[in-house]
């Protein structure tokens, strides 16, 4: 019996893979018409300041509406873009877009917008990726310091020097730097420290199970915020839920927060309508 249990186990997991397969050529090939029938949209989250309330910046979110599935999450995609490569072109749109945005948002006199962008490992390791970077602020006109990257601990720590030389090169153009999912890689802290890093984003994980002063989740919220406190670096807490999460990180004097409490990632319509309303909670 246990052989026959052996083959079925086998053949179900043979049959799975297959169906993913399926499924991961069909995003593929429906990825590559994406780009060229331009079916990607970004939307926009605010980032609020935990002081004043009032809107710091927003990040940019990419979607994609598929004439048939209909908007599809980054979930379903991003991972599959990374492994073909289509990411590389994808994320140069979604560059171009926000910096086009930012300079959007500037004429329609909306100050200082920053707009945040994800950059993936496969990208940040393109050897163009500075020089191309660099291209779509000159050629649209942003300002630098309106921009912002998000990486991964993982990203970062992948090749150090290379990371702090890249890390530099858009330091001294005014882009600023944002670590993305803090808490969830494998940095080392010392590097850490040495990256020119501006704003640390900690993950959505330990937000969502913030359970009070003794828990364990709330300790770590509350040591990454002292840590960023002490190498000046800005913290947000991403995925911000509830007011008893909201109330634990003001009490431990967090900077900004992100999250559904706030606002939903918007278009860039309701967003706009936003900069000028502010937010609710
Ligand atoms: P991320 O950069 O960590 O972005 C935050 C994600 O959390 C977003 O999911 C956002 O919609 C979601 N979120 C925000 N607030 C809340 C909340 O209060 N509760 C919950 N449950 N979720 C919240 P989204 O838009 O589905 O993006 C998922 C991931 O896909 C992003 O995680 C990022 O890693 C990746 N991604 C999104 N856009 C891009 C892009 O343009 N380029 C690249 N390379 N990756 C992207
Ligand atoms: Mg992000
Ligand atoms: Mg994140
Ligand atoms: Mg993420």
């Amino acid at each position: 019996h246990a052989k026959e249990r052996g083959r079925n186990n086998y053949q179900f997991f043979h049959q799975a893979m297959n169906q993913r397969a399926v499924e991961r050529q069909l995003i593929e090939s429906n990825l590559r018409r994406a780009l060229e029938q331009s079916e990607f949209t970004l939307h926009y989250q605010p980032k609020v300041d935990l002081q004043n309330h009032r809107i710091t910046g927003v990040e940019a979110l990419l979607r994609w509406m598929h004439p048939e599935w209909g908007l599809v999450q980054p979930e379903r995609f991003i991972a599959i873009a990374e492994e073909c490569g289509l990411i590389v072109p994808i994320g140069r749109w979604v560059l171009r877009e926000a910096c086009l945005q930012i300079v959007r948002w500037r004429e329609a006199s909306i100050p200082g917008v920053s707009i945040a962008v994800n950059v993936s490992a496969v990208e940040f390791r393109q050897r163009d990726f500075f020089d191309h970077a660099l291209a779509i602020l000159e050629e649209t006109g942003a300002d630098p310091a309106c921009l912002q990257l998000e990486l991964t601990e993982t990203v970062l720590m992948r090749d150090v020097a290379t990371s702090a030389d890249l890390l530099a090169r858009f330091k001294a153009l005014g882009v600023k730097i944002a670590v993305d999912d803090f808490g969830t890689g494998y940095s080392s802290l010392s590097y850490l420290s040495q990256f020119p890093i501006d704003v640390l984003k900690i993950d959505q994980s330990f937000v969502r199970a913030i359970d009070g002063e003794a828990g364990k989740n709330g300790a770590i919220v509350g040591a990454v915020i002292d840590m960023g406190r002490n190498l000046h670096q800005r913290v947000i807490a991403e995925g911000v839920e509830d007011e008893e999460q909201l109330a634990f990180l003001k009490a431990h004097e967090c900077n900004e927060a992100q999250g559904y409490l706030f606002s939903r990632p918007v278009d860039a319509a309701l967003m706009q309508a936003m900069f000028g309303t502010g937010i609710a909670a």
